[in-house]
């Protein structure tokens, strides 16, 4: 593997107006019902996330306490997650969890709260569980040590939605840089992790080809491509417009993104259907888009 000369950036600070609001949850695994999602239970240490993507489909669900057009600005940590997570072990033989769906498990407040690691000491001594860590943090990697102590019974998804890091400014303002992504994947890859990368939801791409080719130098052993799940009057739509970005939505232009993944991963057999009414991924992933129909938990 060819290695890159990329710098390791921190992740960006704590999105200073945050609001953060510690809680004792009364849940921690989530089953999954659905076998086309490959995973057995979501497990999410916090509720809400700072990194505010402008997409993300979880700011719509049912909250109480925020409105959709607050995402980003709220995070509960729960608390208890790794004690209620280790009361629940008996529900782990031989489970494939997924960590996390509705949120990052390594945005900012991990460094402080460190959840995602606690909950990470659990799953490891559950000798039997699987487990999938999805992320767009290099802060990841605070926890290499852990990551590899789980061997091959761990690997960890990147989202990188687009190669062209202006876009992500305007689509993930308080999301780590792409630069930064890649370089964290080599760093886990390096480290004998499987990565896979997962470019979801799909965003304006400036080269293909290019965006593939990095995917597969960076250390990914696998890449899939999620079509952009909008809401009904999502104002994202308008700031797709306001970008001429509506092209992601057209299935030819994600169908040339996905024909670029395909030839720079030719080898991955396909290991699970298609789903229904969703991009084809290429090549499959043991998990699709995660957690695209989960509540907030
Ligand atoms: S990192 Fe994931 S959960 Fe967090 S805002 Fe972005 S898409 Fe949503």
């Amino acid at each position: 593997m060819t290695s890159l000369p990329l710098p390791v950036e921190p992740p960006p600070p704590l999105f200073q107006d945050l609001r953060v609001e510690p809680e004792e949850a009364r849940s921690i695994l989530r089953p999954q019902k659905d076998e086309r999602y490959g995973f057995g239970f979501a497990l999410s240490p916090y509720r809400g996330c700072g990194h505010g993507c402008r997409y993300c489909y979880v700011r719509e669900y049912p909250n109480a306490l925020h409105k959709p057009e607050d995402w980003g600005g709220w995070v509960a940590p729960k608390l208890n997650a790794p004690e209620l997570l280790w009361s629940q072990r008996h529900r782990l033989h031989d489970a494939r969890v997924f960590m996390a769906s509705a949120t990052d498990p390594y945005q900012p407040l991990e460094r402080q709260y460190r959840l995602s690691r606690r909950c990470l000491e659990v799953l490891l001594l559950c000798p039997t569980t699987e487990v999938i860590v999805h992320t767009r943090s290099p802060l990841v990697l605070q926890d290499l040590d852990l990551l590899k102590a789980f061997g091959d019974r761990l690997s960890v998804g990147f989202s990188i939605p687009t190669d062209d890091d202006t876009v992500r400014q305007a689509v993930e303002p308080h999301a780590p840089a792409i630069p930064s992504r890649w370089a964290a994947m080599e760093r886990l890859a390096a480290a004998g992790i499987q990565v896979t990368l997962g470019v979801a939801p799909l965003m304006a791409v400036h080269d293909a080809k290019a965006f593939a080719r990095r995917a597969k130098v960076s250390g990914a052993s696998n890449a899939w491509v999620g079509g952009l799940r909008l809401l009904k009057d999502d104002p994202f739509y308008k700031l797709l417009a306001d970008h001429r970005w509506l092209k992601v939505l057209d299935p030819d232009y994600v169908e040339g993104i996905r024909q670029a993944f395909r030839e720079a991963f030719p080898t991955r057999r396909r290991t699970r259907p298609e789903r229904p009414g969703k991009i084809e991924v290429l090549p499959p992933s043991p998990i699709h888009q995660p957690g695209l129909f989960d509540r907030v938990g």
